[in-house]
């Protein structure tokens, strides 16, 4: 049985995956999430990363790809992954493991999912004859994890806005360095909240009006799915026997996180969900006091996770309210309206059951990152460490293996290397390569008039 997706505000149409795949936020505002959560699919040992993936994703793509197509996608996405095992899992002593998911073409975890999402829409915009134009804002990460993934997809152009100067070097050259055609970095006299403005406020463009625009960003449920994959495998590699294992997750937009939720509900056997915060401390806060609270966002250490409205976060609360789209609606519209909410006693013993928050200042990341230099000869990034300290913090039973998911390469964060342990990471070779290459980006003004006018430049 093919699984349809639902809204969790309940007022969009019930869709499939494909209609879900280019859709994003439902039209009542809310999430598309599975109808029905499948079980996960039998999986004999030694099964290779994209085969499992292949047949764990299965049931929510079904009725919108045929088989073998799908196959091939899968196989193609995983093939540009440097590491044999595509996201290899790394004993740290004690029980505890780290899982890699750097191994993508950019060096973080947003490759994973990207990789496929990118293939998954420009095939199923070929097969309706459609382009799109994919719009998006980025303070560093997000945005060369997506233009590595449509790079030269013939039925797509990408749109990327970053903050000029504000990005470091690297990051900014994993972005420009990318030679391809229907890719278009914009370097905006702003900040990344300008770029986030000009991206919303094209949307809305009654001049773009007659185009397909359309984003990649972290509630499109595809994203979701193709994370579930990783925890399945990490499982099965370090509890091959089928007990339970733990995570810990750096989190930020809660997708990650909730991947994981999604495996559990799969039949997976997952012990502790720890959700790990940096000071933008929202979800610790609400794990604490069962209210939701958003403080203006600080800048950290751990960039990827500054956010106070972690967006997927809301798929959960429906789950936890026995998927009470009225009383989801009316509490998030409180929460956006306000800046706060109570959330009911009864969803919060739900989500209290199944995960455990915990917060980490940028000092602790730092002692986290020397700590693990000092004592197991390893350089980690400012966001992994996050999760490693949360899951020596949050453990309750060392028999259970903890796995913590390394969320970036120490590479992409230099800074907070030196700072951490007095010496700056070397690139890894192919990353080295960035800084001969020629970049491509056109400066543009924070203004809507100015991007309008990149848009209706590409071909509809
Ligand atoms: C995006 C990101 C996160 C946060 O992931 P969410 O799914 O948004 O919670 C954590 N670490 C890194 C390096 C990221 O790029």
């Amino acid at each position: 049985m093919a699984v349809t997706y639902v809204s969790t505000r309940g007022r969009a149409p019930e869709l499939g995956f494909a209609d879900v795949l280019l859709t994003g936020l439902a039209a009542d505002g809310g999430l598309y999430c599975p109808a029905t959560v499948p079980s996960l699919p039998e999986l004999e040992p030694g099964l290779p990363y994209a085969e499992v993936a292949r047949r764990v994703m299965w049931p929510y793509v079904e009725g919108s790809v045929e088989p073998d197509e799908w196959a091939a996608l899968v196989a193609d996405a995983y093939r540009a992954f440097r590491h044999r095992e595509v996201c290899p899992v790394i004993s740290l002593g004690d029980n505890h493991h780290l899982l890699d998911l750097t191994q993508g073409p950019t060096l973080a975890f947003k490759d994973v999912a990207l990789q496929l999402v990118g293939r998954l829409l420009d095939r199923e915009l070929a097969r309706r004859h459609q382009r799109v134009v994919v719009v998006g804002a980025t303070s560093g990460d997000t945005g060369s994890a997506a233009i590595e993934a449509l790079a030269g997809r013939p039925n797509v152009d990408a749109v990327v806005l970053h903050p000029a100067g504000r990005v470091s070097e690297v990051q900014r050259r994993q972005m420009t360095t990318v030679d391809a055609p229907n890719i278009h970095n914009l370097a905006v006299d702003g900040t990344f909240d300008d770029c986030q403005d000009l991206v919303k406020a094209a949307f809305t463009a009654p001049e773009l009006a007659g185009r397909h625009l359309s984003a990649v960003n972290s509630i499109n449920w595809a994203r979701i799915m193709a994370q579930i994959v990783y925890y399945v495998t990490a499982a099965r590699t370090v509890a091959p026997d089928g007990g339970p294992v733990s995570f810990t997750v750096p989190t930020g937009n809660f997708g990650n996180v909730l991947a994981g939720w999604y495996a559990k509900r799969m039949g997976l056997a997952v012990d502790q969900l720890v959700v790990a915060s940096n000071r933008n401390d929202v979800l610790a806060r609400f794990f604490a006091t069962g209210a939701l609270e958003a403080r203006t966002v600080e800048p950290s250490l751990s960039p990827s996770m500054d956010i106070q409205v972690s967006s997927n976060f809301e798929r959960l609360l429906w789950e936890a309210s026995g998927r009470d789209s009225e009383a989801v609606t009316e509490l998030l519209t409180r929460f956006r309206a306000e800046g706060r909410a109570t959330v009911p006693e009864p969803w919060v013993a739900a989500i209290r059951a199944e995960m455990t928050g915990f917060r980490l200042d940028d000092e602790g990341t730092l002692a986290e990152m020397a700590r693990l230099h000092t004592e197991l000869d390893r350089v980690i990034d400012p966001h992994t460490a996050v999760g490693l300290a949360a899951a020596r913090a949050c453990r309750r039973d060392r028999a259970v293996p903890m796995i913590t998911l390394a969320t970036a390469d120490a590479a992409k964060f230099p800074d907070a290397v030196e700072k951490a342990v007095g010496a700056r990471p070397a690139l890894p070779p192919f990353l080295a390569e960035l800084l001969s290459r020629p970049e491509r980006m056109e400066p543009m003004a924070n203004d809507l008039g100015a991007l309008v006018e990149v848009i209706e430049g590409l071909p509809a």
